[in-house]
């Protein structure tokens, strides 16, 4: 716990605008998702950082810690796949945001020689985008926030957007998916006001992460 919040306080003395935290394995080719920092730990960083007046992101691949990081109170789940009703529910009352970042793994399925994936990665990525997908639509459907995040390696950038073409397939009509819609979903997380931040915060561009 102290570790957790010695990190947090090193992270803003830095600068950061956002902590992410790391709440489950996955990355990569790397699709597990066993939860790696406990509920107590979870909110203990994101009221460090809320008390600093920083915004929390959580790196959840499985549900676990997605589960425990929406109860703490972290301002988005990123990943997350198979989350339970409750847990959604919970996102959309809190207006959690949710960043899905599919398209990612699409990316690394279409190069995975360039990345030196075999056919059993390329099937577990396959595998991982389906019930990213699903958790998507069942997210949209209970009224989650949205925000694209790219995630997207280096070789990746310029084709950050198509992540929106995923946010269509798990229900969001085109018109919902366009980027003013995205700027003001964006500008919402990073805590700009609605309006103020057109022609600044381009969509695709508000997020990163990793
Ligand atoms: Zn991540």
């Amino acid at each position: 716990m102290a570790e957790v919040l010695r990190v947090v306080r090193q992270q803003v003395a830095a600068r950061a605008d956002v902590i992410k935290m790391y709440a489950s394995t996955g990355s990569d080719q790397d699709v597990t998702g066993f939860q790696t920092f406990t509920f107590d730990e979870i909110k203990a960083a994101a009221d460090a950082a809320h008390g600093f007046g920083r915004k929390l992101a959580v790196h959840s691949y499985g549900p676990d810690g997605a589960r425990d990081a929406v109860r703490a109170g972290a301002d988005s789940i990123e990943h997350a796949t198979d989350m339970d009703d409750q847990t959604i529910a919970e996102m959309a009352r809190r207006g959690t945001f949710y960043v899905p970042t599919i398209d990612h793994n699409r990316y690394y399925v279409e190069h995975r020689q360039e990345f030196g994936y075999g056919e059993d990665v390329a099937a577990h990525l396959n595998d991982y985008i389906e019930r990213n997908l699903e958790t998507a639509r069942r997210a949209h459907k209970a009224g989650v926030r949205f925000a694209m995040g790219s995630d997207a390696v280096f070789t990746g950038f310029g084709q950050n957007t198509r992540e929106l073409e995923w946010f269509i397939k798990a229900g969001m009509t085109r018109a919902g998916a366009d980027r003013c819609y995205h700027q003001w979903r964006c500008a919402a997380w990073i805590g700009e006001e609605p309006g103020s931040c057109c022609g600044r915060v381009l969509c695709g561009y508000c997020r990163g992460g990793g």
